[in-house]
């Protein structure tokens, strides 16, 4: 069970997670960080990087103040109090010492995986001082990547096996989300949003009979509520299509986190802490919903678009290869790609290397980069004869330049390219067009 950093954000929502985590079967629970506290803590290690020590300090004093705040309301008895008051002073003096320290990367991966650490600690001794049998995991003693940053599944399946069964009494594990080890041992983590990811991987290790993902939303919505007045949340989902809208922008979910457990066929469930009765989403290798039918919609900002034009490209072979290759030698990804007979388009999201690929790019044609775009995707179940949806689908976007659209490679999305600025609109149409009857029955 994982839960996120409002569910742990303030003390009631922690006795709403003590309520959840108490009943049922033997389980290991993930915490994020306390809400807002990693956004702080990136921030700390860029005021070190900038050589501003005193204002980081200042922000880890604010952070220790409003955890000591939230321990004060949480914990009940006077000497109870008193030990989370001592714990959280402890933790957050050797987040102080680190803000006196000259800048490193390692420094900084080390600062930024602290609010897991104290969100943990600080909830292991509450329930303990709730007289609950709970035992601490650190995951920095299973949680290990590779030397391409990908989960060593044989350590981190070993390891966790191993720390559980020196505990053949205790039914309720707790550990940190996000942080990780890498092969040399320094502390890393699991890229922003990673708790969901470290559940889904410890799933998979002790291949649990479930994965529940808890958050404040009541399971995967059909749009982002940010942008759109109307939304519902998904009753069930399949494993690719919830990869496919967490990898073009469900915020609900980690882009990686459904590959752990997908191939063991274990089941991942959205649900709500703040309204726990709500069924949530089930994420399984089933299929639901009617053929040929939208079941979500999800968007990926800060898209950057690659025109690339080249003569030569006509009837030549091995052209694609050639500009794959220069994507390969920047270790960027591709999202998106379309080709006319004379031009390629592409979209990455990691500019880091624009440059570079701009220039290598540049020996095989010309060369246009637009920034600030937005890829809308649309996920379901869509048959290539469908054509109705592609008529609702332009219906919904007729005022709303398109730059690109991509379809046909799974039968699973219709993905467009559109402007940045455009994204509110495009969602809001989209949404009223695609799920009509479904917000008017969810309304009554
Ligand atoms: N606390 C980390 C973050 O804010 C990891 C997570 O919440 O999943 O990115
Ligand atoms: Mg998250």
């Amino acid at each position: 069970m994982k839960f996120g950093g409002t569910s742990v954000g303030s003390a009631v929502n922690i006795k709403g997670v003590e309520k959840i985590i108490t009943e049922g079967a033997r389980k290991i629970v993930v915490l994020s960080a306390m809400s807002g506290t990693t956004n702080s803590l990136v921030e700390i290690a860029s005021k070190i990087k900038k050589e501003k020590n005193d204002e980081a300090t200042q922000i880890v004093n604010k952070l220790r103040e409003h955890y000591i705040k939230t321990a004060n309301e949480l914990f009940e008895a006077g000497n109870a109090v008193l030990a989370a008051e001592n714990l959280l002073n402890s933790e957050f003096d050797i987040l102080a010492e680190k803000t006196r320290c000259k800048y490193s990367d390692l420094l900084e991966k080390e600062i930024v995986v602290a609010g897991e650490i104290i969100t943990t600690k600080m909830v292991t001794l509450y329930l303990k001082t709730r007289g609950i049998n709970v035992q601490l995991l650190m995951a920095v003693n299973f949680m290990r990547t590779d030397n391409n940053g990908e989960p060593d599944y044989y350590y981190v399946k070993e390891s966790i096996n191993r720390e559980i069964a020196q505990y053949p009494d205790c039914n309720l594990f707790i550990t940190q989300g996000f942080i990780c080890k890498t092969m040399k041992g320094e502390t890393s983590n699991l890229t922003r949003g990673g708790s969901d990811y470290s559940a889904t991987i410890i799933g998979a290790a002790i291949n649990a009979e479930e994965v529940q993902i808890w958050s404040d939303k009541d399971g995967l919505l059909n749009c982002d509520p940010r942008y759109v007045d109307e939304t519902y949340a998904l009753t069930s989902i399949s494993y690719e299509e919830a990869e496919e809208l967490a990898f073009f922008g469900a915020k609900i979910l980690h882009p990686s986190c459904v590959f752990p457990v997908k191939g063991l066929k274990i089941p991942i469930k959205l649900k709500n802490t703040m309204n726990p009765d709500a069924p949530g989403t089930l994420i399984s290798s089933e299929s639901t919903g009617k053929y040929g039918e939208i079941k979500a919609l999800a968007a990926k900002d800060n898209i950057t678009a690659i025109y690339i034009k080249s003569a030569s490209m006509l009837n030549a072979f091995g052209f694609l290869s050639k500009i794959f290759n220069v994507f390969n030698m920047y270790k960027t990804s591709v999202d998106m790609i379309t080709t006319s007979e004379v031009a390629v388009a592409v979209t990455i999201n990691d500019t880091s290397h624009l440059d570079d690929i701009v220039r290598d790019l540049s020996k095989f044609g010309e060369i246009e980069c637009v920034g600030n775009q937005t890829i809308v995707c649309a996920v379901g179940n869509i048959p290539a004869q469908q054509s109705s949806i592609s008529v609702k689908i332009f219906e919904a976007m007729s005022d709303i330049p398109i730059k690109m659209i991509s379809f046909g490679a799974s039968k699973r999305n219709i993905t467009m390219l559109i402007d940045g600025n455009d994204k509110s609109r495009a969602l809001n149409n989209l949404n009223k067009t695609l799920f009509k009857e479904k917000l008017c029955s969810a309304k009554k």
